[in-house]
């Protein structure tokens, strides 16, 4: 198959989506197609659903295909520049803000009549007893869709660009990326692509793809963070005061031993927690849904310890793949979880205990022990953290608290790029494989600010 296209996105997901979007709106005449290795939005279908161990699948129906990595997310969506990404510094908050603005914009356009989003603010009271108890909540505007709303507005919004005539390619892996005069071939095991212009919009997990051409093309990388923990479910009534008044409470604290920086984030009221396959590393993650039928008498968030490595090493994102490995290992295959009074009295979980325990644990993942699994300095800095949490959130640190492992959130390496996040003539970069943003709102910033830079240069 031999295409010509003026502009092709590679990734399906908010960023690729958006990228389209502003094409479209900019110069509807445009030739545009999505080349995306998933599957179509409608078709992604997940065999492990409904409590089963993940099977495998060559490519992820929950990380991968339209609608991307966010598909099945809970779609909070941050209006701010606070957290989720470094856009702020790269645009200056008052452009960076304008474009956030506009994804919330296009998320409205495509909400079906009749579906009420909820937007929570700041709240400077539960601001302040996090600051007298060490501890910095972030606060920033959320635009709450849930997952199931989520999914609606994305294939809304997928079914509109295509009719519009951005042709949608699904099943679509690039795999490689050559310079021909006036453009860019594309090699994906479908067979050859051309354009004039690309939008590299690939996500996390597109890593590798990202790499490969960078060293390709001689685009030099910048190491980023990487960050490392679990996901901590409770009875939702612990975090109450918080959720019921702020939609995400997200929390930075400075650990008392290694005064490192970790952080309580993706917080889920009545939600589950889910394991999800990251090029065949099972990692835990967690979800809620906006329905009220749906909400579990569970919540969870995250708890991440951040590391900023150093020279000589260069590789992060393999480093905290090579511990949730070792949790997969111990844990036959799954997610590992534990109580927290388990691990601090250094015994592993079983399911006898766990049977017994008064936090139903909403995924089933292998009871055993998280301290052969990760390094004792994160270790540390993730039972701190839950201790000091407990003083603004009492019960946070009780023994039937449930700790599953491993989570992690690589930041992709940060390629060098122009203001217009073009890494070299025709290439530009967005989305979270940029190592520059690391959410739904930014990622879709960049797709509607590349869009801009390309319609309208
Ligand atoms: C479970 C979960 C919950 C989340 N919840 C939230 C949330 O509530 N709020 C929030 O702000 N963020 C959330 N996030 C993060 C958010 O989903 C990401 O920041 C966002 O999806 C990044 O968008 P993106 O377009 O850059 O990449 P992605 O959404 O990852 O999309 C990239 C797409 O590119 C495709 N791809 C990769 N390589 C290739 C290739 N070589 N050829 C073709 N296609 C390729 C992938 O299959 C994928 O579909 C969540 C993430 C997960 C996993």
């Amino acid at each position: 198959m031999q295409a010509q296209y003026d502009v092709i996105i590679i990734g399906g997901g908010i960023g690729g989506l958006m990228a389209a979007y502003g094409l479209r709106m900019n110069q509807p005449g445009l030739r545009v197609a999505i080349a995306e290795k998933g599957r179509r939005v409608e078709q992604r279908k997940c065999p492990a659903a409904g409590g089963r161990s993940c099977v495998y699948c060559p490519v992820c129906s929950i990380t991968s295909g339209f609608a991307g990595a966010g598909a099945f997310s809970d779609g909070k969506f941050n209006l701010g520049t606070a957290y989720g990404g470094t856009l702020g510094e790269e645009l200056g908050e008052r452009l960076a803000m304008e474009y956030i603005d506009r994804v919330s914009d296009v998320l409205d356009r495509f909400t079906p009549a009749g579906i009420h989003v909820k937007e929570y603010g700041s709240n400077e009271a539960l601001k302040l007893k996090c600051l007298q108890n060490n501890l910095r909540l972030l606060d920033m505007n959320v635009k709450h869709l849930g997952t199931d709303n989520n999914l609606l507005i994305m294939e809304n919004l997928i079914r509109w660009l295509e009719e519009q005539g951005v042709e949608l390619l699904p099943d679509t892996e690039i795999r490689q990326v050559e310079a021909v005069p006036g453009g860019y071939r594309l090699r994906s095991g479908q067979g050859e692509l051309e354009a004039g212009t690309l939008v590299i919009a690939t996500g996390r997990n597109g890593a590798e793809f990202v790499g490969e051409l960078c060293r390709q093309f001689g685009i030099s990388m910048k190491s980023n963070a990487v960050d490392i923990g679990v996901r901590v479910e409770m009875k939702d009534a612990i975090w109450r005061e918080f959720s019921s008044q702020i939609y995400e409470p997200k929390i930075l604290c400075r650990t008392r031993t290694f005064e490192d920086r970790t952080r309580m984030f993706c917080f889920n009221q009545g939600g589950i927690v889910s394991a999800e396959n990251n090029d065949g590393v099972i990692t835990a993650n967690g979800h809620s849904f906006a329905d009220p039928a749906r909400k579990t008498e569970n919540c969870n968030f995250a708890i991440l310890s951040s590391i900023h490595f150093t020279e000589p090493f260069n590789n992060p994102t393999e480093y905290a793949k090579s511990f949730s490995k070792m949790a997969n290992l111990i844990g036959n295959g799954n997610v590992l979880v534990q109580r927290f009074g388990d691990l601090i009295r250094g015994r592993r979980t079983n399911d006898h205990r766990l049977g017994q325990n008064t936090v139903i644990p909403t995924l089933k993942a292998t009871a055993g022990d998280l301290s052969l699994a990760l390094p004792h300095r994160i270790l540390t800095n993730i039972i701190e953290t839950i201790y000091a949490l407990d003083k603004v959130a009492p019960g946070t640190a009780n023994d039937d608290t449930l700790l599953y492992g491993l989570e992690s959130k690589y930041y992709s390496l940060k390629p060098d790029h122009d203001r217009d996040f073009r890494v070299c003539d025709g290439i530009y970069l967005i989305g979270d494989g940029s190592g520059i943003c690391r959410g739904l709102s930014q990622s879709g910033a960049m797709g509607l600010y590349v869009a801009d830079k390309i319609a309208r240069p």
